[in-house]
């Protein structure tokens, strides 16, 4: 069975050392008083819970599944993820970085973040109960009347209550526009919502006392299109006007997938057959309110495929350290065996340093993003504000994809790592692989995510949300060009920096005049800014280790090793992706008779 032990010194590092999150925090008045022990304490119980509690649960959950009664439509999880649950909801953790006038604990952002790095590393099935609900109770926060906040956020808060994202029916998952499902006004104001969704994540189960389902549906006069889809809150019991559990609501659970990974979580097909509703937000502005949940969610899948990543390297490191195939190529290193352990080859340490680069890279840009989002929340300086909602809006689909996609590549490198062990259950590494596959499909693929990036983030607003991160990136590399011990750092990514302009405009070009070759590059030019995102972490970690290599600790030392290995072995591979991005539409659009 795989084993999980909390990164805390590599979250310290990043948290304290590397961006100072006390001292940014200090300037928002919401979050003044955080100091470093508590954000210690919290990760360090935080990661206790996960490696000891959920993470004994996730072969289980995979091997059990969940398990539906198609009589009664109620859904059994998992044994022992109830309990779990019960547990996380007796600590407190829903309530971590929610509003305090509901019951939450108003911890910033950043500290939820790393909360859900080491519950996903741990359990990325049981951990999407309490992840979604998160999503659902920040949409009805935002967006919610007073009576429907009054009514859920406490329980989502607390964590009695859970929450799921309605959206995909059979014919509509990436253009949510043809969607089908009907509201149909009530004398008293409510809605009778019916149609059919699928694919609804920790859509019915027996973890929580009540379910509240976020449904995207059609209003009688609706324009059609996207322009015409409206949010409601549906919960699978009714509330009583005392805010207690209610009448059965018109709503159940008519079927579960069976799936490759992810098995521990239910995903449901929700039948809603005249379901009462209220209404979120505006009639027909639906998507706008639901945005702020996928948002949440893009991150939240982000931080899953973190998890994996984590978690997979460090069983991955650990075998290779025990397991002993061959000699090495340069002499035997341990002579009194009968062959060395498999770290000793090249290949192998490429394999774990490119997911150790990954997880680090991602955990500091994963932190930073979320850092952002507490500035774009409680900053008292609406130019910062501004800024930080920009950078959070560039940020959100690199992380996105460029997080998963990286996991599905690390997590499958660590398989690789336990030889045909890997390909067996026993270890527990194909379950990783297995289960970090989802995260580039659901919550918009990641090709959607790229033309979000290209088409609406950079080119929508001719380029002014990159320009900021890359004033960063450019302060940055004027600050360290006169370091001579940051050169290879530096050179490499004022490099991509000037090339990822280059590109952009170049695409920009283009698009006027065939908009396909936005779809064309999109792919290539998201996973080029991820690297640039990666480049500019990974030659800041590099500077704060420099100061410190001297005081000897092997800590700072391997943090040199892992961004020297990134900018030799993983960032050249831009240098394809920017050639790939420019050949451009036509080897894709011409070809009719090759695919059809
Ligand atoms: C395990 C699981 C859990 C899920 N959980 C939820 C949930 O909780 N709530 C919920 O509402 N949904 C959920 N989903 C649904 C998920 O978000 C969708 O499956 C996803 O958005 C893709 O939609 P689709 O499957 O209909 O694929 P389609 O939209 O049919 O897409 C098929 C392919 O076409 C590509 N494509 C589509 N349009 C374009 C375009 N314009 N340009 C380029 N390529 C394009 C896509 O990228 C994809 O590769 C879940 C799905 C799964 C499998």
């Amino acid at each position: 069975m795989a084993q999980y032990t909390p990164p805390l010194r590599d979250m310290q590092f990043v948290l304290h050392e590397l961006f100072g999150v006390v001292d940014e925090l200090k300037a928002l008045p919401a979050h003044a008083e955080v100091d470093a022990d508590t954000i210690n304490a919290v990760l360090e119980e935080g990661g206790k819970f996960a490696s000891q509690v959920t993470a004994p649960l996730n072969g289980i959950g995979d091997e059990q599944g969940c398990t539906l009664d198609k009589t009664t439509h109620e859904v059994t999880t998992p044994k022992g993820f109830k309990e779990a649950y019960m547990q996380y909801v007796e600590g407190g953790w829903p309530a971590l970085s929610c509003d305090p006038e509901f019951g939450g604990q108003g911890l910033p952002i950043v500290v939820n973040q790393c909360l859900y790095e080491m519950l996903n590393s741990a359990n990325q099935a049981w951990t999407m109960y309490p992840g979604l609900s998160h999503g659902a109770y920040e949409a009805l926060h935002a967006h919610g009347t007073d009576e429907q906040k009054k009514t859920y956020l406490p329980k989502l808060v607390s964590g009695q209550w859970t929450g799921t994202m309605c959206l995909t029916e059979a014919h509509c998952g990436t253009d949510l526009g043809l969607l089908r499902t009907k509201a149909e006004p009530q004398a008293d104001g409510t809605y009778k919502i019916t149609g059919n969704k699928i694919f609804i994540s920790a859509g019915e189960h027996d973890m929580a006392e009540n379910i509240v389902h976020l449904v995207l549906a059609r209003l009688p006069d609706a324009p059609s299109g996207s322009k015409g889809i409206s949010l409601f809150v549906v919960p699978k019991y009714l509330v009583t006007p005392e805010g207690k559990i209610g009448a059965r609501n018109g709503l159940y659970c008519g079927g579960l997938e069976h799936k490759m990974g992810i098995h521990g979580n239910a995903t449901a097909q929700i039948v809603l057959d005249g379901a009462i509703g209220t209404l979120v937000g505006q009639p027909n502005k639906g998507l706008q309110a639901m945005f702020v949940m996928m948002n949440a969610a893009r991150l939240g899948v982000g931080m899953q495929s973190l998890g994996l990543t984590e978690v997979a390297y460090q069983n991955a490191a650990a075998y290779a350290k025990d397991r002993i195939q061959m000699r090495s190529l340069s002499g035997p290193k341990a002579v009194d065996k009968p062959a060395d352990p498999i770290i000793v080859h090249p290949d192998v340490r490429k394999m774990l340093l490119t997911a150790r680069a990954f997880a680090e890279g991602g955990r500091a840009f994963a932190i930073w993003t979320a850092l952002q989002i507490d500035k774009e929340l409680s900053s008292t300086d609406e130019d910062e504000r501004k800024d930080a909602a920009d950078l959070v809006a560039l940020a959100t689909p690199i992380v996105k994809a460029f997080l998963t996609d990286n996991a599905w590549l690390a997590t499958s490198h660590c398989m690789q790592v336990f030889g045909g062990h890997g390909y067996i259950k026993e270890w527990g590494m194909e379950q990783f692989v297995r289960d970090a596959r989802i995260n580039m499909i659901y919550e918009g693929t990641n090709t959607i995510q790229s033309l979000d990036l290209l088409g609406r983030k950079v080119l929508g607003d001719n380029g002014a949300k990159l320009k900021k991160f890359g004033k960063l990136v450019r302060d940055f590399v004027e600050e360290e060009g006169v370091n001579e011990a940051m050169q290879e750092f530096v050179n490499p990514l004022a490099d991509l920096g000037e090339k990822v302009t280059k590109l952009t405009t170049e695409i920009g070009m283009k698009a006027f005049q065939n908009p396909d070759e936005v779809g064309a590059a999109a792919v290539d030019y998201l996973r080029v800014c991820g690297h640039l995102v990666f480049g500019y972490f990974w030659a800041r970690m590099a500077k704060v280790a420099l100061a410190k290599a001297a005081s000897g600790d092997p800590f700072y030392q391997a943090k040199l090793g892992t961004a020297r290995f990134y900018f030799a072995k993983l960032l050249p591979e831009t240098a394809m992706l920017i050639r790939t991005a420019r050949a451009g539409a036509k080897p894709l659009m011409d070809v009719e008779e090759a695919l059809f």
